[in-house]
């Protein structure tokens, strides 16, 4: 979160920890709050909850030969 304190200054603190920062301007507040997010919680970025199938060459099911005509 973003707080204005006393003397125009800017506190910056992260609601996920007891990170803070204080800036005398909003801006800078607000991107080292972001870069705090993004570095130490990677906030934004989701987890991949889900494995993406990967199917090997060595998990395809073996090739069935077709059967030989023995009456030659
Ligand atoms: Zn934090």
């Amino acid at each position: 979160m973003i707080r204005q304190e006393s003397e125009g200054r800017w506190l910056a603190k992260c609601d996920l920890c007891s990170w803070k920062t204080v800036e005398s301007n909003r801006e800078t507040a607000e991107s080292n709050l972001r870069n705090h997010l993004s570095l130490t919680h990677r906030k934004g970025r989701r987890r991949k909850m889900k494995k993406k199938p990967r199917i090997l060459p060595e998990e395809k099911p073996p090739q069935i030969p077709s059967p030989i005509d023995e009456h030659s």
